[in-house]
């Protein structure tokens, strides 16, 4: 019988694998670290708005995400960044961003070069808009290999993804690494930053893509999925300049973001100084996890995000096996390539301590 031919390309796509559901340790306790979620109840006063709005879900949602809009553009303005209204655009997820903005510029025959390994959705984002993946492997250190990155750009290159900090690794690149990446690319790349975890990152020097948004080809990436505790409800950002905003809206599903998410984003903004706190409260643990891991043995990339790095290669089923078993759910990839390795989301002091408790026995 015959049947709709699917394209090639996505037939031979490897699935987005989300991180494991939680099963219980011997003591009946578990930690979900795969996903690099927050632990933490919802910010105070978000539950109620988001209840509010849930009372109105026979209504389509507001389109165009206004009072949210207004609400970004007056944070960013805050921090000594004015940004428009005009600038922003929502999606379910930034990852729905993602894949709007390569549809935007990419095609079949073109191609978008970004770090590898990386965020488990570009591979996927890339070949879902037709376009040639171009991977360049990430350094042993973990972090972006930009000449390398700066070298695969050819006269197809529509798109460069950016991953600051690097999901899975960590590490975040420099100011000064991202003005001369950002100098030495034509503008006529879209040149995307991915800063998904960029709130968790506390090295001064750490380059922020705010600073670069007189730049034509410039998209910055922000989600509500991590620091603000909202993955659960989809909704993620895009600042760039009109023009790339105003397409990203045109293109996007209509009506994709709910207005409980909506709602529950504008709270957050009012209560942002727990939301520092709390972010403060995951980066002594992740400088914790990271001083516990290397006194104890083992290499770890420096990380600027909410979640650690073990490099164990061929080794990684085995490695994670012990974690799992302790109630604690790493995320282990396992493709069977050099780029395998378990990624652990930081959570509470006590999940620190028995990732360190289970690290030092596996390295024994
Ligand atoms: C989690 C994550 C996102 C955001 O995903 P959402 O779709 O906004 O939930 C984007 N980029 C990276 C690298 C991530 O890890």
């Amino acid at each position: 019988m015959t049947a709709p031919k699917i394209r090639t390309a996505v037939a031979s796509l490897p699935g987005y694998k989300p991180g494991q559901a939680p099963t219980a340790g011997p003591d009946g306790r578990s930690w979900k670290l795969s996903s690099n979620e927050v632990h933490f109840d919802p910010l105070p006063g978000v539950l109620a708005a988001a209840e509010q709005a849930l009372r109105e879900m026979n209504r389509y949602p507001d389109m165009f995400a206004t009072q949210l809009s207004e609400t970004v553009a007056a944070f960013w303005s805050d921090q000594g960044h004015p940004i428009g209204t005009d600038q922003l655009a929502f999606g379910t997820g930034s990852s729905a961003i993602l894949y709007d903005l390569l549809r935007l510029v990419a095609t079949a025959g073109d191609e978008v070069v970004y770090p590898w390994r990386s965020f488990e959705a570009y591979p996927i984002a890339v070949m879902a808009s037709g376009a040639t993946p171009v991977p360049i492997p990430v350094r042993a250190d973990g972090r972006h290999d930009l000449a390398g990155m700066l070298a695969a750009i050819t006269e197809r290159t529509r798109a460069v993804l950016v991953c600051t900090p690097n999901n899975p690794t960590g590490p975040a690149l420099t100011a000064t690494e991202l003005r001369d990446f950002l100098d030495a690319i034509d503008p006529s790349v879209l040149l995307v930053l991915d800063e998904a975890y960029l709130e968790f990152a506390t090295d001064p020097d750490v380059g922020r893509g705010e600073d670069f948004l007189d730049r034509p080809n410039v998209v910055v990436m922000r989600t509500f999925s991590k620091a603000y505790g909202l993955a659960g409800l989809r909704v993620g950002y895009a600042i760039s300049t009109p023009e790339i905003a105003g397409s990203l809206r045109k293109i996007a599903v209509p009506f994709g973001v709910p207005q409980v998410a909506q709602a529950a984003a504008i709270a957050s903004f009012a209560a942002v100084d727990e939301l520092r706190q709390r972010v403060r409260e995951v980066t002594i643990e992740r400088d914790r996890l990271l001083a516990g891991l290397r006194e104890i043995g083992w290499e770890v990339p420096d990380s600027q995000a909410n979640f650690v790095w073990l490099d164990t290669g061929a080794r990684t089923a085995e490695v994670a096996a012990p974690f799992i078993a302790d109630g604690l759910m790493v995320r282990a990839f396992t493709n069977g390539d050099p780029f395998d390795g378990i990624r652990i989301s930081v959570a509470d002091a006590e999940a620190t301590d028995r990732v360190l408790a289970i690290a030092a026995q596996v390295r024994r």
